[in-house]
């Protein structure tokens, strides 16, 4: 199969006009910028741009959208309202509702997706007859909306520093950590396959403690596999590090050898300098995800010492309060703006770079996210015929593509060869009516 793409950003600092794309078996096999469409290509209009990578979901939290801004509070508020919908859910109850989070992710250009996975047993923590009904129901969600998939098993032991689980968090946790490797083990030998991969993540300093973190780290080791943790997303979470344990919880985390390549810390949101050093020798990921940290009052991450100190940075939407890549590439620049009273922090190939390449590598896909000859064939396209998108000048379609498009204007997207999204429309699902569906049988 060969693209034609109007326009492609093939790394640079401005996109290449005329760019064929060929594919075989959902490999691309070669890429030529500046030469006309040949008969039988498929002609892409608009921007093309690799895969975007959406490097931390919860999927489950897409019901929480809109319900959760009403009134006043913090994170620690919105935290008991998402409790209350995570004891609702089945695994078939979650496989729906996953089923169209993923759809939407997809109609959003989003070729792969990290699941930071932690709803793991029944009601009480009892385990389901099959103890991986929800990694089943993940896994199949994904399949069945045509996204690849870093299933980031998570490891939750504990409800707070130093305090045991509360009724719901009983569900998202294993007896111990032993218990937990022999688990996600076991979904590892089960689920990994072409497209899906099976990571570790530990949830947070919150809930794994010192001397259980190494169970998670070399379970990693021994698969080559990510590691994800939430890291200094809360003020509150670094006091509590800092009152119980005497450091920071990078520096926890960095005493107990999580930190390396394989790692992302997601949000890194209160980060400090020596943080920051920590996390940028150790060629650590930084995940931020800007509409979520909006959304809940945690901050302003800052991006630009991440940067300044070697950190890759990729982008989640973790909470799912939007599911829109552009908007969370651009947040990364425009918050630090508003955070320093001068623009020009983050050009927008770099940008696009942590929603594409830098996601793909932390999430373990170092073969997608880049329209290169052996990548994975995954492309995404956007109109520029919108009225969000028309007019722009051709030397600014990257700038137009991350300050000025949305989701929306995606209109064609290719995963590993197959053609998911076609002119706007998801090619198996009708998106919206699942979301609609999924969402009100979680609340009812
Ligand atoms: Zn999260």
């Amino acid at each position: 199969m060969q693209y034609w793409c109007e326009y492609a950003w093939l790394g640079g600092d401005t996109a290449a006009a005329g760019v064929l794309v060929g594919e075989r078996d959902g490999v691309i096999t070669e890429v030529a910028a500046g030469v006309a469409c040949p008969a039988g290509a498929i002609r892409l209009a608009g921007l093309t741009l690799p895969g975007l990578a959406n490097a931390h979901s919860h999927a489950f939290h897409r019901a929480l959208r809109g319900r959760t801004e009403v009134g006043s509070g913090t994170f620690w508020t919105w935290r008991t309202q998402m409790y209350e919908l995570a004891a609702t859910l089945t695994p078939e109850r979650y496989h729906r509702l996953a089923t169209a989070a993923y759809g939407e992710m997809v109609l959003a250009g989003v070729t792969c997706v990290g699941e930071f996975h932690y709803l793991h047993h029944g009601p009480d923590g009892v385990q389901y007859a099959d103890p991986q009904a929800m990694d089943e129901a993940l896994v199949a969600a994904a399949n069945d909306a045509g996204v690849r998939l870093t299933l980031l098993d998570t490891c939750y032991l504990h409800g707070g520093v130093g305090t045991s689980l509360n009724e719901v968090q009983r569900r998202f946790a294993d007896a111990d950590a032993d218990r937990w490797a022999a688990r996600v083990e076991e979904v590892h030998r089960r689920f990994a396959s072409a497209s899906v991969k099976v990571g570790a993540a530990l949830h947070s300093v919150r809930a794994v403690a010192p001397h259980e973190m190494a169970s998670v780290g070399s379970w990693a080791e021994r698969h080559g596999a990510p590691v994800h943790a939430h890291v200094s997303e809360q003020v509150a979470e670094n006091e509590q590090c800092i009152a119980v344990h005497g450091c920071s919880p990078t520096q926890l985390l960095a005493e107990q050898g999580v930190l390396g390549p394989r790692f992302t810390a997601v949000h890194g949101t209160h980060l400090d300098d020596h943080d920051i050093e920590l996390l940028g020798h150790a060629g650590a990921t930084v995940c931020l995800c800007p509409t979520t940290e909006r959304d809940l009052a945690d901050g302003i991450g800052p991006a630009g010492r991440m940067r300044d100190g070697g950190i890759a940075l990729a982008l989640g939407s973790d909470s799912h309060a939007v599911i829109d890549l552009f908007e969370e590439a651009r947040a990364v620049e425009l918050d630090e703006r508003l955070a320093t009273q001068r623009r020009g922090h983050h050009p927008a190939p770099v940008l696009l770079g942590a929603a594409t390449d830098a996601g793909h590598r932390c999430l373990g896909w170092a073969d997608a996210g880049r329209l290169a000859v052996g990548h994975t064939a995954d492309l995404v396209s956007l109109r520029l015929d919108t009225v969000r998108t028309a007019g722009a000048p051709a030397e600014a379609l990257l700038e137009t593509a991350v300050f000025a498009a949305t989701a929306a204007d995606v209109h064609h997207v290719v995963v590993g060869g197959d053609v998911v999204v076609r002119d706007g429309r998801h090619a198996r699902i009708d998106v919206a009516a699942a979301l609609a569906a999924a969402v009100n049988e979680v609340w009812t």
